[in-house]
């Protein structure tokens, strides 16, 4: 599998997928009132979410950078995070405004654990 349902009790479909750009989880609604909702065409092992996704955050901190907190040195400035893609029939494609690696390259979504 791709994609892997969050356990919620709330009425919200939630799926999940282990992002190779980032390196942590993706949330996406597909179904639901209240939250922004997805298009999805049902598939565990090819997916397609539809549009775009965009996750925004703060970079998690370097192992140098934690280093340094740990000495006293204090926290480093915040870098933001920005991760736009597509993620079609397994695929995902990372557009050109991604803080991360894979910027502008499209791999295959990771085989998620249940
Ligand atoms: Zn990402």
């Amino acid at each position: 599998m791709k994609i892997e349902e969050l356990k919620r009790g709330d009425g919200i479909r939630t799926m999940m997928f282990d992002c190779p750009g980032c390196g942590f989880l993706h949330q996406v609604h597909v179904a639901g009132t209240g939250v922004p909702v997805w298009g999805w065409n049902g598939s565990m092992e090819r997916p397609t979410f539809t549009p775009s996704l965009l996750v925004t955050g703060v970079q998690q901190m370097t192992d140098e950078e934690h280093a340094a907190y740990m000495r006293g040195e204090g926290l480093p400035t915040p870098r933001p995070l920005t991760c736009h893609s597509f993620v079609t029939d397994g695929r995902i494609q990372f557009l050109g405004d991604c803080t991360h690696a894979l910027a502008g390259q499209t791999v295959n979504l990771p085989e998620i654990e249940a």
